[in-house]
């Protein structure tokens, strides 16, 4: 019997010397249908719904990869390596938070790339417990020049684990935000930036996952995230975003620090979501 096809790894250079990579997670119609008939029309049409989970490679001088992807990707996330790096090395491999999701395939990477340097988020005192204490611990103040790419690690405003980091590169200005600013999307939709689908992400969509990942924000005081966000609004205005289950923004970024505090008091009105 002949073998199917090796499908390529789905990933794509999205903005210079990022590349990202996207795990699509399960694949739901029934749940698409169902955001469909109330109301959401991006779903519909017989849709598989995808919530995904991204990691991102950047290539410079030097190269670095944010995040794992989840234990079920390990193949993938091996072969998009093999396919970007082309025989380069892994110099870093950088986990935002130790949450399977996002740092399931450390081992596995580790093993294939036994020459990269493990970064961790400073933040936090739990890194005995994740075998973290020999990571270069990174945070607010520090840098890591890649050679044309420059990361910095800013603190976490939203996140769900004390040990956790966001990170920005300052060449492209694209901020990634983790658990931040994650929201579903359909097939077709998959490795598209907002910029290149049809449908415009609304903020139903946003609340759909932050309702269940996020679902503290129910017990927030609405203004003080409101605050929150608007200061990051301010500080990373004009960056491209790049969640880690969401798709790449790279137009009108602005607009999704306003519907992030639509979501934050819709969620605080209305408490825990769960569909996703
Ligand atoms: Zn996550
Ligand atoms: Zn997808």
């Amino acid at each position: 019997m002949p073998l199917s096809p090796i499908e390529r790894p789905p990933h794509r250079e999205v903005l210079p010397g990022i590349h990202w990579i996207q795990e699509c997670g399960r694949h739901r119609v029934a749940i698409a249908q169902d955001l469909a008939a109330h109301g959401a029309r991006w779903a519909g049409g017989g849709r598989e719904l995808h919530v995904p989970q991204n990691a991102y490679l950047l290539v410079g001088e030097r190269t670095l990869l944010f995040d794992t992807l989840s234990p079920a990707a390990g193949g993938l996330v091996l072969a998009a390596l093999d396919d970007i790096l082309g025989g380069r090395p892994l110099d870093y491999l950088a986990i935002s938070h130790p949450d399977v999701p996002h740092a399931g395939n450390t081992g596995r990477i580790r093993r294939r790339h036994p020459e990269a340097r493990l970064v961790a988020p400073r933040a936090g005192e739990t890194h005995a417990l994740y075998h973290l204490d020999d990571a270069l611990h990174v945070g607010p103040h520090d840098v890591i020049d890649l050679g044309g790419l420059t990361l910095r690690f800013p603190e976490a405003t939203f996140l769900d684990a004390a040990l956790h980091t966001w990170m920005c590169e300052e060449t492209t200005r694209t901020l990634f935000t983790v658990d931040w600013l994650g929201f579903p999307h359909v097939s077709g939709e998959c490795l598209r930036r907002t910029d290149e689908i049809e449908a415009e992400i609304d903020v139903d969509r946003l609340e759909a996952f932050h309702s269940r990942v996020m679902f503290w924000f129910q017990y927030v005081d609405v203004d003080r995230v409101r605050a929150a966000t608007d200061a990051l609004a301010r500080e990373f205005g004009g960056y491209h975003l790049a969640p880690a289950h969401g798709l790449v923004v790279r137009e009108d970024p602005e607009r999704y620090f306003q519907l992030m505090n639509e979501v934050v008091r819709r969620v605080a009105e209305s408490g825990r979501g769960g569909v996703l």
